[in-house]
């Protein structure tokens, strides 16, 4: 059986470790220190150094004992704020946060199951193969642990993701592609009272170009959005500079940047009428995460789920994590609902019930087959 309490104990002792979005090192020598007796390969890497981290992603080999592909697990040590001085705090069977911060079982729920179902295996004596834990750091801020992470120390080329909303059996085999962009617009600057003529208002350029823009959900799988428009100042003054932000996402790379294409256009149009120009920079913060069904690692999964009677489900979702990063690298991932609840918000909670059966449901995936 599962070790109910230990699970529970290191999740809270996890939660209460005050840890911003690049401060994970008191999680990484909590979790160094909680793994070392136990004498598996521990290495941090120096991922932190490449984002401004305090440290870098926690890496952890466990020998195999039993036949099968290695096979790596993953969760992230950093939490959205507020998060410090967490009180996890235990009502009807629920986990929540005393109320004035999140609680942060986004990600360390993940962590704590990927833990427990390990030492889970090992004091039954269950066979597995090679595993790999990665502990990741800054996904909140870009996934950046995943995209520094020191690749040259993981063998696998199978990676299980625990970082989805979603009760345990959900599997996440779909998220989108985002593109962050940047819309600088200029005009010319004069006296609004005394010779407008001579101005070229940026601000009217981006209001015109926006205005033409598809935004919202644009067809099945693709999104997009403007969530920032900065520009302007006296109000005598025709304003000469308007800095516009927004972001596209899509399961498709392809209908990705046709739109990214549309959302140019839009603004050569604006500057053709009024005059001005526009600079536009787009980056791609994350690519798509797609793997297919009949995938062994998918497949590996909804068996895992099936012994357990747990209800399984292959689902899609609108938000990044480090799933996508790794399956850019050519890895199989999927991404497991761990039963967390209104994350990144003071109402977050997980329940017991959540906590043991991904702990469960994780243990079952990392036994040789
Ligand atoms: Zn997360």
């Amino acid at each position: 059986m599962v070790n109910i309490h230990r699970l529970t104990e290191c999740f809270f002792d996890l939660v209460r470790i005050t840890s911003p979005s690049l401060g994970e090192k008191d999680v990484a020598q909590y979790l160094c220190a909680f793994l070392a007796p136990r004498g598996y390969d521990l290495h941090v890497d120096n991922a932190g150094d490449f984002c401004g981290g305090n440290t870098g992603n926690v890496i952890v080999r466990v020998p195999a004992t039993g036949p099968g592909a290695p096979l790596a697990f993953s969760a992230h040590m950093d939490c959205v704020p507020p998060c410090t001085d967490v009180q996890p705090v235990t009502r009807d069977g629920r986990i929540y946060s005393a109320g004035n911060t999140v609680l942060g079982g986004d990600d360390k729920a993940g962590i704590a199951a990927i833990v427990e179902a390990l030492f889970h295996l090992e004091e039954e004596n269950l066979p597995h193969p090679e595993l790999y834990l990665l502990f990741t750091i800054c996904e909140e801020a870009g996934m950046f642990g995943a995209k520094y992470l020191d690749y040259s120390r993981v063998a696998a080329e199978q990676v299980v993701v625990l970082d989805a909303c979603g009760n345990p059996g959900t599997i996440i085999v779909h998220a989108p592609a985002k593109t962050d962009l940047t819309i600088t617009f200029t005009g010319h600057a004069a006296h609004a009272g005394i010779e407008p003529e001579l101005g070229i208002n940026a601000i009217q350029i981006a209001a015109d170009a926006i205005s033409r823009m598809q935004l919202g959900q644009i067809d099945a799988s693709t999104v997009a959005n403007i969530g920032f428009f900065q520009g302007g100042g006296p109000i005598n003054i025709v304003p000469d500079l308007v800095i516009v932000r927004g972001e596209v996402r899509s399961q498709s790379q392809e209908r990705l940047d046709q739109h990214l294409q549309h959302l140019r256009q839009c603004c050569t149009q604006a500057v053709a009428i009024h005059g001005g120009g526009f600079d536009f920079q787009s980056e791609l913060s994350y690519p798509a995460l797609d793997i297919s069904a009949d995938s062994p690692l998918v497949q590996r999964a909804l068996g895992a789920c099936h012994v357990l009677n747990l209800p399984a489900s292959l689902e899609s979702t609108g938000g990044g994590s480090d799933a996508n990063i790794f399956s850019a690298r050519g890895w199989s991932c999927i991404n497991l609902g761990i039963g967390m609840s209104k994350v990144h918000t003071t109402d977050e909670y997980i329940s017991l019930d959540s906590l043991e059966k991904i702990t469960r449901l994780v243990a079952q995936i990392m036994l040789s087959q």
